[in-house]
């Protein structure tokens, strides 16, 4: 079994985007505003490693800090200003918001030119018909580790488990894009194991600690562990579980240092292409 490290996939990717951000003198020209609503906790981290990055590449962040009781209007108006905002090249509004707040219409007000999420309807539809621009930044890094170690893609069955909007969905037209044959799972799925057995590529994003054993995997399967959760002591695992598959499959992500690192990296990505395409 060998590990797909995308810790360093990730490092790869920022030092490129800083190499090419310093070789066209743009350090500090390229700007990313992150709006955060209310005092979510894990968000507040997400948003410091956001801002972290972007310092890390030389793009530059602003923070918009909206308190939990923001009215419609006022997180309206804030997108607003930064759409007319001719240094902010890309958006992003940290999921989730308040539940008074309506999550689709809001990221579906950001500019698509500036949808670096690739949340809103118009970045979802060309992904759709095969015509990517701003990959949401999950499954993105997915296909960017397998890349990154030459994973064949074309004719392989590679079965999605989870079909969020934010992961399962985009991963599964990605996968699809590059010729998988693709089979999306979810919690009505019947025989998931049997499914699951199929894969040559496997794709978990469930949020269930551990969900995943060897008598679900094929044996030399590529393992793709989306999942960020906690065992029953508390500690960071995957919704794989890691120790009990690790000799039945070829490739694996750990969890952390698999996807994780990977996402901030692509919304980097995405946001030096809104400045440069
Ligand atoms: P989500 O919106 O809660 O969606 C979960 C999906 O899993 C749903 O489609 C659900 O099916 C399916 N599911 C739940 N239990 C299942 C079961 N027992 N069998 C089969 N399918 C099941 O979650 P998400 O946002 O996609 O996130 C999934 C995981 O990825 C979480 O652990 C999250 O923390 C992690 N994540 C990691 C990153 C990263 O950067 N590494 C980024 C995003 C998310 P239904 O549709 O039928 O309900």
């Amino acid at each position: 079994m060998q590990i797909l490290d995308g810790k360093l996939v990730a490092a790869k990717t920022r030092e490129q985007i800083r190499n090419n951000i310093e070789a066209k003198g743009l350090v500090d020209k390229i700007g990313l505003a992150v709006i955060l609503v209310g005092e979510d906790p894990a968000s507040k981290v997400y948003v410091r490693n956001k801002i972290n990055a972007c310092a890390e590449v030389g793009i530059k962040s602003t923070l918009v800090q909206l308190p939990e009781n923001t009215t419609e209007e006022e997180l309206s108006e804030a997108i607003d200003k930064l759409n007319k905002d001719d240094s902010v090249h890309g958006i992003i509004l940290q999921l989730p918001i308040p539940k008074h707040l309506n999550e689709y219409r809001f990221v579906n007000e950001i500019a698509d030119s500036k949808d670096v999420d690739g949340n809103g309807y118009i970045q979802k539809g060309k992904l759709w018909v095969g015509k990517p621009e701003f990959i949401p930044c999950t499954p993105s890094g997915v296909m960017r580790i397998l890349d990154f170690y030459n994973i064949p893609l074309e004719g392989k069955n590679a079965v999605v488990v989870g079909r969020s909007n934010l992961v399962g969905k985009p991963l599964a037209q990605l996968l699809m894009n590059r010729n998988c044959t693709v089979t999306i799972c979810h919690s009505r799925t019947k025989d998931l194991d049997k499914v699951c057995a199929s894969a040559d590529i496997l794709c978990v994003a469930i949020g269930k600690a551990k969900f995943v054993t060897k008598n679900m995997l094929k044996k030399g399967a590529v393992v793709i562990d989306v999942g960020m959760d906690r065992d029953e002591n508390g500690k960071l695992c995957g919704d794989v579980d890691f120790e009990d598959v690790k000799e039945e499959c070829s490739f694996i992500t750990p969890v952390p240092g698999g996807v994780g690192p990977m996402t901030v990296t692509m919304l980097i990505e995405n946001t030096y292409n809104a400045y440069v395409k």
